[in-house]
């Protein structure tokens, strides 16, 4: 008998099987319906042994120190800040748009005092910001704001940024002065082995097993066990009764180039030509050197493997409709992304998961 079997072995997944394994000595059955742990951050050498990121590039980044420790227990880290060049007007720019990105566009020589005036004089006012086209027009004005985000946003999501909500954009910051990374999170590093390494450390404890190739719906009768840790997709659990969330796909397209370097960024990102979004090459981000180098390609799809939830009003009621069926299943605890129909980051899945695991025990506790 298993005390819990949890469905999906990514970040979610795997946090809670590591924890109820090693910390409260619960017998886990983890199962997965892809061929391999670690959900979409899962990574593996390609045919010409580089580190590819299978689904996408997955860059590591939190404030939270208490998420970081914990993943430590399981890697090393290689520091690792991420840049960003946007493709646009014919020139590499740095994204998030900063004072570099707009002297170089304009040929100006503008100080960080000066560019806060043009954001000033460019700027839009709105009264209340209510979708991501009003996030940016009220910070940059309405010709950055298509020259970076309208563009990219239509292909991303396949909608107007003005059919959005904020948050989406609210997520990619502006500045004033020259930091070009990407994110300004305290900590700021990639797994010096690859995230499966980590995955394989997490789920090592001899009351986990893994069930790979399998979907749990095949071996829910057959196997017994107490409670259910689920982290698909939440509409997909109770058969689409309220009909389908809108989730957006992609499809990746990898190569593998015959030269190191290939782009002068980790990431290139095309808002405005191209029906990918955006390249990233490998190498900058795991340190890896090699004689060939490895992109990928993303191409954002209506249909296939659900990536990210669509973050509009009308989908958050239908997620609501969900989550009280979810609150009134008390066996099966509902975890991460899909499962929660969120747009989170790992970090974020991760306190999410540990989280989960301290009501867990507490209510173990209260029993008692
Ligand atoms: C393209 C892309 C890029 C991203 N980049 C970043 C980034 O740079 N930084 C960052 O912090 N986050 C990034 N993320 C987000 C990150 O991928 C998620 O936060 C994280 O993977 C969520 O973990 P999870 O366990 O909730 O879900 P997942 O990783 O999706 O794991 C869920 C697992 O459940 C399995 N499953 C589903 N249904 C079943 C079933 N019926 N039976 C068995 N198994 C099932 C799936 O196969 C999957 O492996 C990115 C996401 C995408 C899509």
């Amino acid at each position: 008998m298993f005390d819990y079997l949890i469905v999906g072995a990514g970040f979610a997944g795997s946090v809670l099987a590591e924890r109820l394994a090693s910390q409260s000595g619960k017998k886990v059955l983890i199962v997965d319906k892809r061929p391999h742990i670690g959900g979409n951050a899962y990574d593996h050498y390609d045919d010409s042994g580089i580190l590819v990121h299978r689904y996408g590039p997955h860059i590591f980044h939190t404030n939270s120190r208490e998420v970081f420790e914990y993943l430590s227990f399981f890697t090393e880290w290689r520091p690792y800040e991420h840049r960003v060049l946007a493709s646009v007007d014919g020139q590499l720019v740095p994204i998030p748009i900063n004072l570099d990105t707009v002297n170089r566009l304009y040929g100006l020589n503008l100080t960080a005092f000066q560019l806060e005036e043009f954001f000033a004089s460019v700027a839009e006012q709105k009264d209340y910001i209510r979708t991501s086209e009003d996030v940016v027009v009220s910070k940059v004005g309405r010709e950055l704001y298509e020259k970076f985000f309208r563009g990219y946003t239509r292909k991303q999501w396949g909608l107007d940024p003005s059919e959005l909500d904020r948050s989406v954009t609210a997520r990619v910051p502006t500045r004033t002065n020259r930091d070009d990374r990407y994110f300004t999170d305290t900590y700021q590093a990639m797994p010096l082995h690859g995230y499966t390494r980590m995955f394989e450390k997490m789920l090592s404890h001899p009351n986990i097993k893994i069930m790979l190739n399998t979907d749990y719906r095949e071996i829910q009768e057959a196997i017994a066990y107490r409670e259910m840790i689920y982290t698909g997709p939440i509409d997909e659990f109770f058969d689409y009764c309220y009909g389908k969330l809108p989730y957006r796909s992609l499809e990746f397209k990898h190569e593998t180039l015959n030269k190191p370097v290939h782009q002068p960024a980790p990431v290139i990102n095309y808002p405005n030509e191209h029906p990918y979004t955006r390249v990233t090459e490998f190498k900058y981000l795991t340190g890896q050197e090699h004689l060939k180098t490895s992109i990928v390609y993303e191409y954002p799809q209506a249909e296939g493997d659900p990536y990210y939830p669509i973050p509009r009003p009308e989908n958050a009621e239908l997620y609501k409709q969900y989550k009280a069926l979810a609150d009134a299943t008390p066996s099966v605890h509902f975890v991460g992304r899909l499962a929660t129909y969120k747009y989170y980051n790992m970090d974020q899945v991760v306190a999410q998961a540990l989280a989960i695991y301290s009501q867990l025990v507490q209510r173990v506790l209260i029993k008692i």
